[in-house]
């Protein structure tokens, strides 16, 4: 589990929080398919092909399937690709 490949100095938890995120569902990183912009996104396992009893910690990003969310750089609902599970923010939440 590492989510060490950080390009820059994004504070995903502050993402995961605004509303853009989504309010339900596992935090991924996701790039939008319209813009190519890679931000923190919930995403319900059933909108990645995932059954929704699954453990999200047992998942890997590679085998999740795109989703639809808004892209407020593209100003519509777009398709998003799940880049990594944002296992430290799932971890978190869940510690709180
Ligand atoms: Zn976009």
């Amino acid at each position: 589990m590492s989510t060490d490949a950080d390009p820059g100095d994004r504070d995903r938890a502050a993402e995961l929080e605004s509303a853009a995120a989504g309010q339900v569902g596992i935090p991924v990183d996701a790039i939008c398919v319209g813009c190519g912009q890679i931000r923190v996104k919930r995403a319900d396992p059933d909108e990645i092909g995932q059954e929704s009893t699954v453990d999200p910690m047992d998942l890997e990003a590679e085998n999740c399937a795109s989703f639809k969310h808004v892209c407020h750089r593209c100003g519509s609902t777009t398709w998003w690709n799940p880049v990594v599970i944002l296992t430290g923010l799932l971890e978190r939440e869940r510690g709180e």
